[in-house]
């Protein structure tokens, strides 16, 4: 189906055209119709299934209809929980809506950086806004912004909004939009709590499931290295130099890892960088920048930090650290194989962390062999206990994160995919 039977205006196809999309994705395909229509949406989608424009474009085409010479009103709010996502969403908004009539104006608004020059951007209203839950409140505490004429509502990646603990936050904004809206709810996993938040909040809606459908997964290869926990790092370099990856994303536990990891790598000849919460906002831009335009081979990044990030062609992800759940492992291999092209997802499994990933595996309904390499074989054993109870419960619940107790938001999130 060509984009030019979805509905969209002329504008809107040029934009599309010139972005080099030749075809909708599926959750394109089946959201865009539905959307104009003005129904609500359960979207599940993986990250890189092409989710974004498939909310953008027909917000944008809603907006041109309802347009009026009437001062500026917020009519979308596009909820999401990382400031790069922001950055991302509305950058494909401003591209999408360049050829359209009127000039909307997209404010994007996200924590960690100077509050006033968003609130100066925010004068003169703006017609859509991008933002991460705790800034908008503070904007909105701050009068900067209103949300009672919002039309249409967007939770981007709503189990991570949860996940990170913005519930509350959430709550509170709800509480100040108009009860009767659009909202188009997407999330690449639907556990029981995110599941409870789209029934809250949805009325009759399209159910979009991607997902379900093999032929439209991200054509991603997963594979598993037993290796030995401390010769992780020059296992890294080995594969980096065999396998020829230009660029690779690398997962780590904690941001002294990131920092060490990337140190190790760079005293090895390679151009590798830390990405974590604790750099500046700069620095972040910087090292995704260097990523993208291929001055940087390699980024081990924290999970926070590793959100939303999107790099198409991006050939490898490395799970050099187990992530804690499996919510954030489909987070982080969707990082490879993004709109159409494939990818290779591969985690370091030690002697410590096979337990937890035989848990990753259960929760995925996927058997990933464990491969070993060549001078690289593993000497620690794994626990008996663990072999035995091979996808039972001997999985340690902090992830396999040697000296890392489980925090309260594990334990929550723990309960919450324990639930039938
Ligand atoms: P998203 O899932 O929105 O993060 O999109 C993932 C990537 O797919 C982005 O790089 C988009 O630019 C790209 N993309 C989105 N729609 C299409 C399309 N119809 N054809 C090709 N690429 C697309």
């Amino acid at each position: 189906m060509p984009f030019s039977s979805l509905g969209l205006s002329a504008p809107l196809l040029r934009a599309i055209n010139e972005r080099g999309y030749l075809a909708p994705t599926a959750v394109q395909s089946a959201a865009i119709p539905e959307i104009l229509r003005q129904r609500d949406v359960q979207g599940c989608a993986q990250t890189g299934s092409g989710k974004t424009a498939a909310f953008a474009l027909p917000l944008l085409q809603m907006l041109m209809a309802a347009h009026t010479e009437a001062p500026r009103r917020t009519r979308a709010l596009i909820l999401v929980h990382t400031r790069e996502l922001a950055a991302q969403v509305g950058e494909t908004i401003r591209v999408l809506a360049q050829h359209l009539p009127e000039r909307f104006k997209t404010a994007i608004v996200f924590g960690g950086v100077s509050i006033n020059p968003q609130m100066m951007n925010l004068r003169g209203g703006a017609d859509i806004v991008v933002a991460t839950p705790g800034r908008l409140l503070d904007l909105i505490d701050h009068n900067a912004l209103r949300l009672d004429a919002v039309a249409t509502l967007v939770l981007d990646e709503a189990d991570r909004l949860l996940d990170l603990g913005f519930s509350e936050e959430l709550a509170r904004i709800l509480a100040l939009l108009p009860a009767r809206r659009q909202t188009l709810f997407f999330s690449a996993t639907f556990p029981p709590a995110v599941q409870a938040l789209a029934d809250s909040l949805l009325r009759d809606p399209a159910r979009i499931d991607i997902v379900a459908d093999p032929a439209d997964r991200p054509d991603i290869t997963q594979r598993a290295i037993a290796v030995d926990a401390h010769r992780r790092t020059q296992l890294l370099r080995h594969l980096i130099a065999q396998q020829g990856w230009e660029r690779a994303l690398v997962f780590v536990a904690t941001k002294y890892a990131a920092e060490q990891v990337a140190d190790k790598l760079r005293r090895a000849g390679l151009d590798a960088e830390p990405f974590h919460g604790m750099l500046s906002q700069g620095k972040r831009d910087q090292v995704l920048e260097d990523f993208k335009a291929r001055r940087v081979q390699v980024v081990v990044s924290t999970d926070l930090a590793g959100r939303g990030i999107d790099i198409a062609q991006l050939p490898v992800v490395v799970n050099f650290d187990l992530p804690r759940s499996s919510v954030d492992y489909v987070h982080r291999i969707g990082r490879t194989g993004r709109a159409g092209e494939c990818g290779l997802a591969l985690s370091f499994v030690t002697a410590d962390s096979e337990a937890h990933f035989q848990l990753i595996e259960k929760r995925q309904g996927a058997k990933v062999p464990r491969e070993q390499i060549k001078g690289f074989e593993p000497v620690q054993i794994v626990p008996m206990a663990t072999l035995a109870a091979n996808d039972t419960t001997g999985a340690p619940s902090n992830g396999g994160i040697k000296g890392k107790r489980p925090s309260k938001k594990d334990k929550l999130r723990a309960a919450a995919q324990e639930k039938p």
